[in-house]
């Protein structure tokens, strides 16, 4: 009764803003718009990423699956009910254009050039790209390092583009679809190095096969806004995210969202850059 009338003064408001109801009702996968209602919600996330997004049997962890839950809850979904779909970095955005998911938390950086396909609410944590190495490596200290070294990352990632657009004459880039076979690599000593976001290495050299064997080299390059990724011109979607991301950060539940998934790493946020400001670009 109360999600009822809530997602009513929602399309009120909607329809208030924009002046004009053509697109907002009637169409599919608009979570927004039917939210409540006990339906379920289709959420991108990593199966493979340990503390961010991870499948174990057939349950889901990680900060991005929480997040993801509090979201949900938020726009009247029950977090028991969220469909959880793989989306590795290259399929992102093609799976929200394609309505595939309808929302993907999946340690998706804001991007000027992703936002031309797709909108961002958030940003809901801001991570660095490092680099991660065999735990006897001494040579590899930061990216000015890279002269000559095999660097494994992922195609479709900030990652890989930054390593191309500013390391590539010196480091030798391959490009795999998922980090935890770059980390396998690694160890394998087929490739030398990974390199992606801070957050993603900690809780790889975390596991139980890895302890002692791997280490993060500590040295942050970059700027990742994590931002939940949704349908383009979704506003009003946009804006009860960043409402919900908000919330959450000022419960605490962010807090102890990001402690129970990356304390156990040893992981440090960056507590410069968060928490961070959910602005978004909603309707931008
Ligand atoms: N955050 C970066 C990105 O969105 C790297 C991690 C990833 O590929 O998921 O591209």
């Amino acid at each position: 009764m109360k999600i009822t009338t809530l997602a009513v003064a929602g399309s009120v408001l909607a329809l208030a803003l924009t002046g004009c109801v053509a697109g907002e009702s009637g169409t599919s996968a608009q979570p927004g718009a039917q939210g409540g209602e006990g339906g379920s919600v289709k959420v991108g996330i990593k199966f493979d990423q340990p503390g961010l997004g991870q499948k174990v049997g057939d349950t889901y962890k990680g900060f991005d699956v929480d997040v993801a839950k509090y979201v949900a809850k938020e726009l009247g979904y029950d977090p028991a009910k969220i469909q959880w779909v793989e989306t590795p970095s290259a399929t992102r955005e093609t799976a929200i254009q394609g309505g595939q998911v309808d929302m993907i938390l999946a340690t998706y950086s804001i991007t000027d050039e992703r936002k031309k396909k797709v909108d961002f609410a958030g940003p809901y944590y801001i991570a660095g790209q490092d680099l991660l190495v065999r735990a006897d490596n001494t040579d590899i200290t930061g990216p000015q390092s890279l002269n000559g070294k095999k660097v494994c990352s992922v195609a479709g990632s900030t990652s890989a583009k930054k390593i191309k657009d500013q390391y590539a004459q010196g480091a030798q880039l391959q490009d795999y679809d998922t980090y935890s076979k770059c980390v396998e690599a690694v160890m394998s000593g087929a490739m030398d190095v990974v390199s992606t976001d801070d957050t993603i290495l900690a809780g790889y050299a975390a596991q139980d096969q890895y302890k002692g064997k791997l280490k993060v080299v500590g040295n942050p390059f970059s700027e990742e806004k994590y931002g939940v990724g949704i349908k383009k011109g979704d506003t009003e979607m946009c804006t009860k995210i960043n409402a919900a991301i908000k919330k959450m950060i000022d419960d605490g539940s962010w807090q102890k969202a990001l402690d129970d998934n990356l304390g156990p790493a040893g992981f440090k946020p960056n507590t410069k850059l968060n928490p961070p400001t959910p602005a978004g670009n909603c309707g931008a």
